[in-house]
C-alpha cells in the first residue's frame, strides 16, 4: 500500500506552496487507495508554535484535505531519534564532533577566504578513542555527525528524473545537536522509515536534502522511499512567491473570502492541466484524474487574477442561501450586519452576486447598500460630469418617483424614461447620476434593480442627499 505524509514545520503560516504539497500528497494517496499521514515537524522548538500548528490543521480542514493518521508531533519522538543517532555512532557510521560554533565559524571564514565553499573539515574524525573519552569526562558538549563515505548517490525523481551527487560535495552533516535535539535530516528519516512512507512528495527546495536522507536510509539498511519534488511556485516577477506579491498564507486567503474549491482548482491548474481551465473541480473529480507522472516540471507562476476569476465562478455556483451562510460566519458580518433582516441580505446577495470575486467584495457592498456608507469621490464626479444641470435633472426624476405607488424596476424605468423624454434629455443623463447617487459607484447591477432593492423611501432619501451634496460642491 502507498503511504504518504504531509510534514509541515509550524514555524510560520501555512503557505500556499505548502497547501499545494498537501493537496498533491492527498490526491496521490486517494487515487491509489493509499494513506496520508499528517506529521508536524516541530523539532525546532524555539521557532515552532502551537498557534501555527492549529492554523495548519484549520487550513487543511477548511480545504477538506483529509488525512488518515495523525497529527503526529516530532517533539514526542526525541528518544527514538537519539537512539538512532547513537546506534549509527556505535556502528562507526557517525562520529562525535566537539568543535564549537565559534571555532567552526573561524575556520569557515579562513577557508572561504583562501579556497572557496567550506565543508566540515573532519577535524574530530581524527580524534583517538582516549581523546574522546577525556572530552566526555570533562563534559565537553558535542554534536553527532554522519560520516559520508566516498561514492556517488543517485535516485530517480518522479518529476525531475535522474538526480545524482558526488559524495565529495556532501558535508558530514549533523544528526544530533549539542542539546541532544535531532536535526531535520535525522528526524525525517527516522519517521519516514518507521511510518513506512513509500512516497515523499515535497517542494523542490528539498532536493539537496534528499541526497543526505538517502545516505541515512542506506546507513540504516532501509530502502528509501520514492521522491517527487514539486517545482517552486513563483510570483509574476519569477521570484519565489512571497508577501510582496500578495497574500500567501492560507488563512489570509480564507479571510479575504476565497472559497476552498477555487483554491483547490487553481492549485491543481498550477500542477497539471485538469481539463477545462474555467471549470471548478471538486476533490473527487481531481482524485479521479490525478496522475503523479503528469505533474509539470516547470515552476508555475501564481496569478492572483486567475484565482479571482475562478473564485467568481465558484461564487456563481452557490445559491444565495449558501453564500449567506458563509457570509454570516465572518467577522465583518458579525461586527456590522447582524441586526439586518435576512430577506434583505438575501436579496442584496442575489443582486450583486454576478460581479463578486471574493466574499470580502460582498462585504464592501454591504457597507454601501445596507449601511449607506457612501463616499462621493471628486474624480468620479468629474468623470460623470456632475453639474448644476445634473442636480436639476435629478430633481425632475425625484418628482416622478414620488408619484409611483408600486415601486418596481418596471415602474421606475417607465418613470425615468418618461422624465428624460419630457425634459428633452437622454435617459443616460439620469441613469448614471442616479447610480452614483444611490451607490457612490459608477458600476452597479442594473440601476432599475438597484432602485427596486432600495424601495421608494430609501431611493428618494439617497437621491435627496446627493442633490444636497451637489449643492455644497463648487460644481459649475
Ligand atoms: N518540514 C519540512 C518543511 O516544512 C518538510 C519536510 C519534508 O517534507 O521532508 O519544509
Amino acid at each position: 500500500m502507498k503511504v504518504l505524509r504531509f510534514a509541515p514545520s509550524p514555524t510560520g503560516h501555512l503557505h500556499i506552496g505548502g497547501v499545494r504539497t498537501a493537496l498533491i500528497n492527498f490526491l496521490y494517496a486517494r487515487s491509489q487507495g493509499g494513506e496520508l499521514i499528517l506529521r508536524i515537524e516541530d523539532t525546532d522548538q524555539s521557532r515552532s508554535s502551537h498557534i501555527m500548528c492549529s492554523e495548519i490543521i484549520e487550513g487543511l480542514k477548511w480545504l477538506r484535505i483529509e488525512w488518515d493518521h495523525g497529527p503526529f508531533y516530532q517533539t514526542s519522538n526525541f528518544k527514538k531519534y537519539r537512539e538512532t543517532a547513537f546506534k549509527l555512532l556505535g556502528e562507526q557510521k557517525a562520529y562525535r564532533c566537539f568543535c564549537t560554533t565559534a571555532q567552526l565559524e573561524a575556520r569557515r571564514k579562513q577557508f572561504e577566504k583562501d579556497e572557496g565553499l567550506y565543508r566540515y573539515d573532519r577535524k574530530c574524525l581524527k580524534l583517538k578513542k582516549n581523546q574522546i573519552e577525556k572530552k566526555l569526562e570533562s563534559n565537553q558538549p558535542f554534536v553527532i555527525r554522519f560520516l559520508v563515505r566516498p561514492g556517488l548517490t543517485s535516485y530517480k525523481d518522479v518529476i525531475h528524473k535522474e538526480m545524482k551527487i558526488q559524495h565529495s560535495e556532501v558535508e558530514d552533516f549533523v544528526l544530533i545537536k549539542s542539546d541532544l535535539s535531532p536535526t531535520y535530516h535525522l528526524s525525517v528519516v527516522v519517521d519516514d522509515k518507521d511510518m513506512n512512507i513509500t512516497h515523499v512528495i515535497r517542494g523542490d527546495d528539498h532536493i539537496s536534502n534528499t541526497f543526505k536522507q538517502i545516505l541515512l536510509f542506506k546507513a540504516l539498511d532501509v530502502h528509501p522511499p520514492k521522491y517527487a519534488h514539486l517545482p517552486l511556485i513563483l510570483g509574476e516577477d519569477k521570484k519565489k512567491l512571497s508577501k510582496r506579491h500578495g497574500e500567501t498564507s492560507i488563512i489570509d486567503f480564507k479571510n479575504k473570502g476565497y472559497l476552498p474549491e477555487a483554491i483547490i482548482t487553481y492549485l491543481s491548474q498550477l500542477s497539471w492541466i485538469p481539463g477545462d481551465s474555467k471549470k471548478i473541480f471538486i476533490l473527487g473529480e481531481l482524485i479521479n484524474q490525478f496522475n503523479l507522472s503528469k505533474l509539470s516540471k516547470a515552476s508555475p507562476v501564481f496569478d492572483y487574477n486567475k484565482l479571482k476569476f475562478l473564485n467568481n465562478r465558484a461564487i456563481q455556483q452557490k445559491n444565495s442561501e449558501d453564500l449567506y451562510d458563509l457570509l454570516i460566519q465572518r467577522d465583518t458580518y458579525q461586527k456590522n450586519f447582524t441586526s439586518i433582516k435576512k430577506e434583505l441580505v438575501l436579496s442584496l446577495i442575489q443582486l450583486i452576486k454576478p460581479r463578486m470575486k471574493t466574499l470580502a467584495d460582498f462585504e464592501k457592498k454591504f457597507f454601501i447598500y445596507l449601511k449607506g456608507n457612501l463616499i462621493y469621490n471628486e474624480k468620479d464626479m468629474e468623470q460623470l460630469h456632475i453639474t448644476r444641470e445634473t442636480k436639476a435633472n435629478l430633481g425632475h426624476l425625484l418628482k416622478g418617483l414620488e408619484k409611483i405607488d408600486a415601486f418596481t424596476k418596471g415602474s421606475v424605468e417607465t418613470c425615468l424614461r418618461e422624465c428624460a423624454r419630457v425634459n428633452g434629455i437622454e435617459a443616460a443623463q439620469l441613469i448614471h447620476p442616479s447610480r452614483f447617487a444611490l451607490t457612490s459607484e459608477n458600476v452597479s447591477p442594473s440601476i432599475f434593480d438597484v432602485f427596486e432593492f432600495f424601495g421608494k423611501h430609501e431611493s428618494i432619501r439617497r437621491l435627496k442627499n446627493f442633490i444636497d451634496f451637489i449643492d455644497q460642491q463648487k460644481v459649475s
